[in-house]
């Protein structure tokens, strides 16, 4: 199998992001430590960019894949759009420099403040998952003398295939509205004085490896807006969200192209913007988590190597028992052992893979594969382990873009009793 992380490549056996080596880059910003290629992101892009090429079209990166503001500056500075979650992810956009015009709001539980934030920013698109949300973004508008921007988040109720908790477009899951429902929606948002309808949005769910879903929820979309047309509701765009998946270990995947192209030919003829919202397969495989082994735990059934990156830094494997390639900084020519590389946390669920073959020793140092993406941005402080820094490598320059955070950081907000 080929080595498949663009970006990352051995040189004299040792693993190298762009033109800098991994080794250079933890002796400079210690360990565990986030690693980004700018490369590997920019051609990603280029991706989605090739196959989307003549046809209106905005790549609405997905902010919660990875919020780091270089990363956010990057995207921008490509042409992008942003799909937001929240408040924090509309300020973290603007902060970075990215165009308000060019962002969409998802998710179930927008506040009144987001929704005020998203208005006075001048977005693009409030998505709209609720029929209460529909009310209250028309209460927030009118109050701020405003026409809102809004499109319906549609479930396509189509099975993406994926692991069920980043499947999101079934009937039984939380977000969007009832496809049945959509059309009377529609009529009553158009009788409402303070919003605008502009789109209608889907997102099926994430990791996808195969076309088929997305071009079978494209397709519910495209029938539904055929139906509005002729009810006289005319959108300016089509949002068929993200989800397109990356490999981890050994998936099979079918390329972007195929994911848009199917789309794109049910939407030949449209004058409607596509809007694709991917996060994952931009940046999931431009990043790494660089960690180094502590112990060489010899265990009554199993080895172990202990390292100094944890649950807290990759929360993947623990909560979806996801796999993600280890790769060693330095090849060992050793035939090496079978190990559970494993964190420092006080929980069984903390690992980072069951049963790899390494030739690692303690001080040695690993990379944690595919780690782009839901890494950093799903990180926590448990077990007062102060948040790893982020680097983010162009050519031969590494760029220090999050620096690391202090222990005393963690605890700055709280006070003891008086
Ligand atoms: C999370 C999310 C995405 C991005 O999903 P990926 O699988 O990372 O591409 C896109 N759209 C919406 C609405 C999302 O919530």
């Amino acid at each position: 199998m080929g080595f498949s992380y663009p970006g990352f490549t051995y040189r004299n056996d040792r693993l190298h992001v762009e033109g800098l080596a991994l080794e250079d880059i933890a002796a400079r910003h210690g360990t565990p430590c986030y690693v980004y290629s700018r490369e590997a992101i920019e051609s990603a892009y280029r991706e989605y960019e090739r196959a989307l090429a003549g046809r209106p079209a905005l790549i609405a990166y997905s902010v919660k894949a990875n919020s780091n503001l270089a990363v956010l500056n990057v995207m921008s500075r490509l042409g992008a759009g942003f799909d937001i979650v929240s408040g924090g992810e509309l300020s973290r956009v603007l902060a970075a420099g990215g165009d308000p015009r060019k962002v969409v709001f998802s998710g179930v539980g927008k506040t009144e403040d987001e929704i005020a934030a998203a208005l006075e920013a001048g977005i693009l698109s409030i998505n709209l998952e609720s029929p209460e949300e529909l009310e209250r973004v028309d209460g927030v508008a009118g109050r701020l003398g405003k026409v809102a921007p809004i499109a319906f988040r549609v479930n396509p109720d189509v099975d993406a295939r994926t692991h069920p908790y980043i499947s999101t477009g079934l009937k039984k899951n939380k977000f969007g509205v009832a496809y049945a429902d959509a059309e009377r929606l529609y009529r009553d948002a158009a009788h409402r004085p303070h919003v605008r309808t502009v789109g209608v949005g889907c997102h099926i769910g994430s990791q996808l490896t195969g076309a088929g879903p997305f071009v079978a929820a494209a397709e519910r979309m495209l029938a539904l807006v055929q139906r509005l047309d002729k009810a006289g509701i005319a959108l300016e765009h089509i949002d068929l969200g993200g989800g397109v998946g990356i490999r981890y270990k050994d998936e099979t995947l079918e390329p972007v192209a195929a994911f848009l192209d199917g789309a794109l030919g049910m939407l030949a003829g449209r004058k409607e913007t596509l809007i694709v919202d991917p996060g994952r397969s931009l940046v999931g495989n431009a990043g790494v988590l660089l960690c180094r082994v502590e112990y060489v735990k010899h265990g009554e059934a199993k080895n172990f190597l202990v390292v100094d990156a944890a649950m807290n830094d990759l929360i993947r494997p623990a909560l979806y028992n996801a796999w993600h390639e280890i790769l060693p900084a330095r090849k060992d020519s050793g035939p090496g052992a079978v190990y559970d590389v494993v964190g420092p946390v006080c929980e069984t669920g903390d690992f980072l893979g069951h049963e790899r073959r390494l030739a690692a020793s303690a001080g040695d140092l690993l990379a944690v594969m595919s780690a782009g993406a839901y890494a950093m941005t799903m990180s926590s402080n448990y077990n007062s382990r102060p948040r790893a820094p982020e680097v983010l490598v162009d050519g031969s320059e590494m760029h220090l873009v999050r620096e690391r955070e202090t222990v005393a950081e963690l605890f700055a907000k709280e006070r003891v009793l008086l």
